[in-house]
């Protein structure tokens, strides 16, 4: 089958033909000249579908959209859709990583929930009906200083208690397998597989 990954992030690609397997042929829709979407959903489900229709709809194939951020229960949700830009430019970890430890300085430990949520969606064409959802959500609290040194964004903040470290002190393949992103890759592949 083929389908375009609603991303130009060629790690995304990456990851997500690992894990899809064989049966599909994935291609990012930079490949086909499509620009990003604009992410006006209010949830990371409805910018996850209006992703992948846009892709869908400028490529005339299906489409896998994604969405994900980080969700503090203190914050009311935040930084939440606007992760990547929480602290005002895109992209810049450091820069959201300190916004939110002042966002939480004086919170004590059992204040500091907070979860990663991706939400994957697959629609068969632009009007697709029915896109076929898949969201996973990683449990954890925020650390009051950053600890180790892999993975991206607020990894060195976001500590995972059934691994006991931070999300950046984890190695690659079991933040790729227990994380959001592997939680909803694994539902979405079990979806297509049933
Ligand atoms: P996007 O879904 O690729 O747009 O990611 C949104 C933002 O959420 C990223 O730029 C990060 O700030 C944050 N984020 C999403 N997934 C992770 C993760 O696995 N670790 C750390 N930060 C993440």
């Amino acid at each position: 089958m083929k389908l375009v990954l609603a991303s130009s992030n060629a790690g995304k690609l990456v990851e997500l033909r690992d894990l899809l397997g064989d049966g599909f042929d994935l291609h990012v829709q930079s490949e086909f000249g499509v620009a990003d979407a604009e992410e006006t959903g209010l949830s990371f489900i409805e910018n996850a579908i209006l992703k992948a229709r846009h892709a869908a709809r400028a490529t005339g194939l299906p489409a896998l959209g994604d969405d994900s951020g980080l969700c503090v229960d203190a914050l009311h949700g935040a930084p939440g859709l606007y992760s990547a830009r929480y602290a005002g430019t895109h992209g810049n970890n450091e820069a959201n990583i300190d916004k939110l430890l002042g966002e939480l300085d004086g919170t004590d430990d059992a204040q500091r929930s907070a979860r990663f949520v991706c939400v994957l969606a697959l629609v068969r064409d632009a009007d697709d009906p029915q896109p076929l959802i898949a969201e996973g959500v990683w449990h954890g609290r925020i650390l009051r200083e950053r600890r180790g040194s892999g993975g991206f964004g607020y990894d060195p903040v976001f500590f995972s208690p059934t691994h006991s470290c931070s999300a950046a002190e984890l190695p690659a393949e079991v933040k790729n397998r227990d994380s959001h992103r592997g939680l909803a890759l694994a539902k979405l592949r079990s979806s297509l597989q049933a």
